[in-house]
């Protein structure tokens, strides 16, 4: 039987679909504004991701579609390509302007279909950018390294989009594994695979629905705030990163400090990074309460310390904390909306939903979205 995707492609293009591909968004489970700290992230794929149905043409044309947006384009094959406005297909052909660099391609039909929220902090952009890359090198037999992929993605969302993201995104959407979440240092690329199971438990996905307008001024200012700390610091210590310390260290060096904004700053820094140590060992004795422990705990150190929650993520977390059946929540990714994540007992996850939904709107005034996800593999054929 021919699914509901093949049926829009036919009714697009006419023909059916020679290629399904599917790549996954991400959530970062622990390891909050540490990237840029010398610490690691530990992101897994999710379950919500992005298809693509794609055909070979033989009239030297890209041709972008997507179920998810009205504007379409139909782009003649060039060298090179530029961004043109704001529009949607500027993702894909980005990736595509990047691998004609080394690449001969040929004309294709796409059609693309999320069921990821967008602009929420999931990634669907990386999920698409990651997906045409790897879609081409598939049906052209590239034979271009994983990494590459998740390189020209990164390049595409850098340089012709224009949003300056580290790589955690297209890394964790390109190399995400089945119960498995990714302990990557986002400077050098290396990561370790360690094992997520979730048993008898679901990973809840809370769209605050807030959108993160603060985000991107935050960030720098918590950026250049974690610099100044670590300048200060380095007045005695012999570091070259906040995470090269822990937090006895900088307790015993805090008067270094002089600015106590600052300083909090730097203590939420230094106990995420062991945070994240001491999450990667409770996950791998399979236990998933300590784990939930350490997620308030990341939760509450980005609220009072880093001071990047807000009243919506606040409130997800506060409900969590008052559910017997959710074992662990926190934030993901840079705050000030966006999403929360929450360890679940699978068995009353409707009763959550529907719990967490009435108290949201009640407080907020408008409602949040809930998914269910596990950790899934990244890009994939269908
Ligand atoms: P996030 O990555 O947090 O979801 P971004 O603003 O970085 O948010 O990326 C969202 C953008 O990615 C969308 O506005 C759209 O341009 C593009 N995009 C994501 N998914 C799709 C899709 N299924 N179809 C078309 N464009 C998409
Ligand atoms: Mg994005």
């Amino acid at each position: 039987m021919k699914n509901n995707l093949t049926l829009e492609f036919e009714k697009v293009y006419g023909n059916t679909p020679e290629y399904h591909f599917f790549c996954p968004g991400r959530v970062n489970l622990i390891g909050e504004h540490i990237d840029y700290n010398g610490g690691k992230v530990l992101p897994c794929a999710i379950s919500l991701g992005t298809h693509l149905l794609v055909s070979k043409n033989n009239e030297g044309l890209f041709r972008f579609r997507s179920l998810n947006f009205e504007e379409k384009a139909d782009i003649i094959l060039a060298n090179t390509y530029t961004k043109t406005g704001k529009d949607w297909f500027n993702y894909p052909l980005g990736v595509i302007n990047y691998l004609s660099e080394k690449h001969k391609l040929q004309g294709l039909d796409f059609l693309f279909y999320g069921n990821l929220p967008t602009g929420s902090g999931l990634s669907s952009s990386a999920s698409i950018e990651v997906l045409t890359a790897y879609a081409i090198d598939q049906i052209f037999s590239l034979g271009i390294d994983k990494l590459d992929i998740v390189k020209v993605a990164k390049r595409a969302e850098n340089e012709f989009i224009g949003v300056n993201c580290g790589i955690m995104d297209q890394f964790a959407v390109a190399f995400g594994e089945k119960d498995k979440a990714l302990e990557l240092d986002c400077d050098t690329v290396e990561y370790t695979a360690v094992p997520f199971k979730l048993g008898d438990y679901v990973l809840a996905i809370v769209n605050t629905n807030k959108p993160r307008k603060l985000a991107d001024s935050k960030y720098n200012e918590r950026f250049t705030e974690c610099r100044t700390a670590l300048a200060e610091l380095q007045k005695e210590l012999k570091i070259q990163h906040l995470c090269d310390i822990n937090s006895v260290e900088l307790e015993a060096h805090l008067d270094l400090i002089k600015n106590f904004t600052i300083a909090k700053r730097a203590k939420h820094v230094v106990s995420e990074n062991e945070r994240v140590q001491q999450s990667i060992k409770a996950l791998a004795a399979d236990d998933l309460s300590t784990f939930g422990q350490l997620m308030f705990a990341s939760h509450d150190s980005l609220k009072n310390l880093y001071e990047v929650t807000g009243v919506e993520l606040d409130t997800v977390v506060d409900y969590c904390k008052k559910n017997p059946n959710v074992l662990g929540a926190r934030m993901t990714g840079a705050g000030f909306g966006g999403c929360a994540i929450a360890i679940v007992k699978a068995s009353k996850y409707d009763e959550f939903a529907e719990g967490l939904d009435k108290y949201y709107f009640e407080k907020i005034g408008y409602r949040a979205n809930i998914f269910k996800s596990g950790a899934e593999s990244g890009v994939r054929n269908i």
